[in-house]
């Protein structure tokens, strides 16, 4: 059975997504005298991976040679796949940007009275930027996931379509002059603290109407967590020694984010960690910085100081991995008219490089992609003006769900949240991930009952979405036949040109290597 759409909307600028990115992106747009409307899976305030974590910011002023200095070190980090000019952008408009919301936000001081802008608590900051949206005019729909992109005839997007969770069998239909998509990366239902939305629909929104992904190998990112337990923290592991079920303790190597020996190690036995190093400045700054670090180990009667604690590792996928819809333009645009894209959805490959951007450039990135999207927005729908009577493409209607939900998911996770199978990849570990993942994409399109069910359509989409997701990150990983940076072939081959490996298609998934080139 069909239904009509319950709410229908018009608006300047429509944001999918309200965590970190899409709450600056709506700001920025309604600052600029743009209508605004935000649709969130969620609660916008509370939902997205940084509003339970203390993000950091890469937060550099302009003095002397900082600037360049921090470039240069990411840089090489980045093992040839990052753009100093992008990275300029987003350190410059995150310095200027960040403090604007001192309106909203109540900002510390170190101990040398300087205000600490770079660093914020995550709740107390998406809070912030709601309450500033809205200030700003924005309109914010709540609970209301995106489960489709409109069209109109000659391909450009003109809003989109989903469904509202307050209200069973209620739609929404949301015609937009561009519209920017702020949905996350894909933790793949890890269990990962705060992500339990960030099940890659935009990604698959973003595929339907045509754009193609980067970096999507670089998904292999694993966080520890106290066993059991689900607080992906990596700062305090910096400082971390590991011992095995005998006491011995474990070689780790110099990087922080490189926990390989860690997934070996777990393979046969517990691996315990002991954080007596923690500097005493950052053990009395934990509370304020990540109140619920601490919060943890007292509910498991643990004193991280002084004892040592068995821990497991969560996947984040493309959360603190890196990839995501290509990013085609300094204006946050990836090749699809009247569509932008910002913070996790999007490939940070020229910011971060082949490794993670978790710790400060990721949180920069979401921050000032978010502005850039909705300035390029705002002067696209500006520029377009079109009518809001022009006939769009309908939307196809989510009626159909698998009979064996659980068995689909089950399937995406057996291969990506495997720790081992992610870290160690060969051409024939990631051949049979393909096969694996193809079996349960198949169980997606195969037996098939009616419901209408708001929630029912949801699953569906989020379904898809990961395992649409699964696939791309399997083809890339296959097609890099190196191992550079967090994507680590045992197999690897020498490959002296740095290339970037784009991936897309639905049905039949693709993924082919290009050139490094700086952006137009
Ligand atoms: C534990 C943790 C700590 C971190 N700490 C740092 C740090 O210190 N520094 C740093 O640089 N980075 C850090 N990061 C990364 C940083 O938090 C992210 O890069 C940033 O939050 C990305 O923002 P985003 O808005 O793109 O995604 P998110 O914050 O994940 O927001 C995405 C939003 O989209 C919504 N959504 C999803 N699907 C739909 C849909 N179909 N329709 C509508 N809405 C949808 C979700 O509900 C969510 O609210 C951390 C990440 C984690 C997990």
């Amino acid at each position: 059975m069909r239904h009509a759409p319950s709410l229908r909307l018009e608006t300047d600028v429509l944001i999918i997504g309200g965590g970190l990115a899409g709450c600056w992106a709506a700001i920025t747009a309604a600052q600029a005298g743009a209508k605004v409307v935000i649709a969130e899976k969620g609660y916008c305030g509370t939902s997205g991976v940084a509003a339970s974590a203390g993000p950091g910011h890469w937060f550099i002023p302009p003095e002397g040679t900082l600037r360049r200095d921090a470039i240069a070190r990411r840089l090489e980090m980045a093992e040839g796949l990052g753009d100093a000019d992008w990275m300029e952008t987003i350190i410059d408009r995150t310095f200027r940007t960040l403090p604007t919301i001192a309106s909203h936000y109540r900002y510390t001081q170190d101990d040398n009275g300087k205000i600490r802008y770079h660093a914020l608590r995550g709740p107390e900051y998406l809070r912030a930027l709601r309450q500033k949206a809205l200030d700003s005019g924005v309109i914010i729909l709540d609970h209301s996931p995106a489960l489709k992109l409109l069209r109109h005839d000659d391909g450009s997007v003109a809003g989109a379509t989903g469904v509202s969770l307050k209200s069973e069998l209620d739609r929404w239909s949301i015609r937009a002059g561009a519209t920017i998509l702020a949905t996350g990366g894909c933790a793949f239902r890890s269990h990962l603290l705060g992500s339990s939305n960030n099940t890659g629909d935009g990604l698959l929104m973003a595929a339907e109407a045509g754009a193609c992904f980067s970096g999507m190998e670089f998904s292999a990112f694993f966080t520890i967590v106290p066993a059991t337990t689900t607080m992906a923290r990596t700062m305090i592991y910096s400082f971390a020694r590991y011992y095995d079920g005998a006491g011995h303790e474990l070689e780790r190597p110099a990087s922080p984010h490189n926990n390989h020996f860690l997934a070996e190690m777990l393979r046969t036995g517990p691996v315990f960690c002991d954080l007596s190093r923690v500097p005493d400045d950052i053990r009395s700054q934990l509370p304020q910085i990540s109140p619920n670090v601490p919060l943890t180990f007292q509910r498991l009667g643990i004193d991280p100081f002084t004892q040592r604690f068995p821990i497991s590792l969560v996947g984040e996928g493309t959360i603190r991995g890196v990839g995501g819809i290509w990013v085609t333009n300094r204006h946050a645009g990836c090749d699809v008219p009247g569509l932008y894209v910002a913070g996790d959805v999007a490939s940070r490959e020229p910011v971060t490089g082949a490794i993670s951007g978790g710790g400060a450039v990721n949180a920069a990135w979401a921050l000032s992609s978010g502005c850039i999207a909705a300035e390029s927005a705002v002067v696209y729908t500006r520029k377009q003006r079109r009518s809001l009577k022009e006939p769009i493409i309908p939307s196809p209607e989510y009626e159909t769900v698998t009979r064996d939900h659980k068995a689909v998911e089950r399937a995406v996770q057996d291969e990506m949240l495997s720790p081992h199978k992610q870290y160690f990849r060969t051409a024939f570990s990631l051949e049979k991930s393909s096969q694996a993942l193809e079996a349960a994409w198949q169980q997606l399109s195969g037996d098939t009952v009616q419901n209408t069910n708001a929630r029912a359509q949801l699953r569906q989409h989020e379904l898809k979405a990961l395992a649409a997701a699964s696939r791309w990150c399997t083809v890339s990983a296959l097609a890099r036949k190196e191992s550079r940076g967090i994507h680590y072939r045992t197999d690897s081959e020498t490959v002296e040109t740095p290339t970037h490996i784009l991936s897309g298609g639905i049905a039949n998934p693709w993924a082919r290597s290009v050139p490094v080139k700086a952006f137009s």
